[in-house]
């Protein structure tokens, strides 16, 4: 009984916050201390953080952050779209999908790593795939 209650509190304890741990990885930092950077490359995490030290390759974001990437800036481009071609004044229809492409991979290219950073954050406060401790168990 002693152990159960013991193990209990133990998990409260060592709570990680969420919402501070997605912030850090939105802008491209540790999760457990906001200093290290995050990746290495522009969409590789990191293995270790170089600041703490904290292992990073336990994050298995997988296509998550384009899915989420998409959802996103495709509400904004078509919401941007048709309010344009409501309220702006014609233009050139080239003008228009020029604009509209370069837009979207711009916005697309500048989200998808901050979206990749808040789940991986999201995954180190929730000690999901290994980011507790304990390597997660073999099927
Ligand atoms: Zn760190």
């Amino acid at each position: 009984m002693t152990a159960i209650i013991r193990a209990s509190s133990d998990n409260s304890a060592s709570r990680r916050p969420l919402g501070l741990a997605m912030r850090r990885g939105f802008v491209g930092r540790c999760p457990h201390c906001g200093e290290g950077k995050l990746f290495r490359a522009y969409l590789k995490v990191a293995d270790f953080c170089p600041a703490c030290g904290e292992d990073l390759h336990h994050q298995r974001a997988d296509d998550a952050p384009p899915y989420l990437t998409m959802l996103v800036v495709g509400h904004f481009i078509v919401a941007g779209i048709v309010a344009f071609e409501e309220f702006a004044p014609p233009w050139p229809i080239w003008v228009g999908i020029l604009g509209w492409m370069g837009l979207t991979l711009a916005a697309s290219l500048i989200l998808l790593p901050r979206i990749k950073g808040a789940l991986v954050g999201y995954q180190w406060a929730l000690r999901m795939h290994g980011f507790g401790g304990a390597e997660p168990a073999e099927a």
